[in-house]
């Protein structure tokens, strides 16, 4: 029987945080056992918003490489390459441009965000725009079945399986599959600032490679409760970017719902809840740190330029496919 394919990406715009660990990474590193798994590093899509920004996207590529392989993506096991070296994915993006109009993009409450968020207004690049439509070409160029994401990238699916479908009923063909979301079971991590979503952009995560002080720094400036200020008031647990990291990462669920109740009674510090998410991210952290500074350059250039001969094999079949269906397979 054929196996399950899964795919996913990663933008490398900066190294990978704690965000990408829990809504991705972790179901990455379960699926590679399970299914065949192409991780691919988004350097052409990174471009859609930071073509002017270039040495920003090469220095990171292999960041996002070090960082996989830190984390225990095995390339045993886990196909990982590089988008823009396989043209194919932007021959198949131009396919699928035709099956999308611009207001079905604006549309798209991810892209909708993001427009407000960089202050595009009427003078989006039509890259960037587009950036829902290639990412459907890099789904299914590898006939993708299982995509590991955060939630913020349901709306991406949803605009893939979409294009999917339109292609298969004009063509008459099912040469296309859909793909479907596999979450982590933290959807969203919040940022360290409390705000909605720990990300690279906004500066407010805590990234894989970061030192033990800086790790430190960073738990103890979190977000907690503003009314909780003497260790024997009543203290909120929603909302607590302390308590949502703890949920996410800390192990002992019933001593954190005991810790939990103390803390919304009165009687629990700030700082000694700072501390244990100090200790539990520090344990965490420090194999993924070391394994990556084992890492050489030459090393992860040729996994990453193994994965690329793989994976274009792969889209080369897919696009054949597609344009066989479309009847321009002239010669
Ligand atoms: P940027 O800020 O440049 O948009 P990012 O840090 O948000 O970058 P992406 O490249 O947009 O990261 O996301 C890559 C993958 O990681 C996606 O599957 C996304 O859903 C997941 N992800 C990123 N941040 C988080 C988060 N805070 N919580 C859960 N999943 C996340
Ligand atoms: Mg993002």
């Amino acid at each position: 029987m054929k196996k399950t394919v899964a795919l996913t990406a990663d933008r490398p715009t900066g190294k990978l945080h704690l965000g990408h660990f829990v809504g991705s990474l972790k179901n990455r590193i379960e699926l590679q056992h399970e299914c065949d798994q192409y991780i691919m590093i988004a350097d052409t899509q990174a471009f859609t918003d930071y073509f002017e920004q270039p040495q920003l996207v090469i220095d990171n590529v292999l960041e996002v490489a070090a960082d996989y392989l830190a984390v225990g993506l095995d390339p045993n096991l886990s196909t990982i390459f590089i988008q823009s070296r396989i043209p194919q994915l932007c021959e198949l993006t131009m396919y699928y441009m035709n099956l999308v109009s611009v207001a079905r993009l604006q549309r798209n409450p991810t892209v909708k965000a993001e427009l407000v968020h960089k202050n595009f207004g009427p003078s989006v690049p039509v890259g960037f725009l587009c950036y829902p439509v290639s990412q459907a070409a890099d789904i299914t160029a590898f006939g993708t079945e299982i995509v590991p994401v955060g939630e913020d990238q349901l709306p991406m699916l949803e605009q893939t399986n979409e294009i999917v479908r339109r292609f298969n009923r004009i063509y008459n063909t099912n040469c296309l599959k859909e793909a479907h979301a596999r979450l982590g079971k933290t959807k969203r991590l919040t940022g360290i600032d409390g705000k909605a979503k720990a990300s690279k952009s906004l500066n407010n995560a805590i990234f894989l490679s970061d030192a033990p002080g800086v790790i430190k720094e960073k738990v103890y400036a979190m977000f907690t409760d503003p009314h909780h200020l003497k260790v024997s008031d009543h203290g909120r647990v929603k909302g607590n970017v302390v308590f949502e990291y703890l949920d996410a990462f800390y192990d002992n669920a019933e001593e954190l719902s005991s810790l939990k109740a103390q803390y919304k009674k009165g009687g629990l510090g700030d700082i000694t809840l700072k501390s244990l998410l100090n200790d539990t991210l520090q344990e965490l952290l420090l194999p993924i740190r070391e394994k990556r500074s084992h890492l050489s350059r030459k090393n992860l250039l040729e996994i990453c330029m193994d994965g690329t001969q793989k994976a274009e094999t792969v889209a080369k079949m897919t696009l054949n496919e597609v344009k066989k269906s479309m009847g321009i397979n002239y010669f």
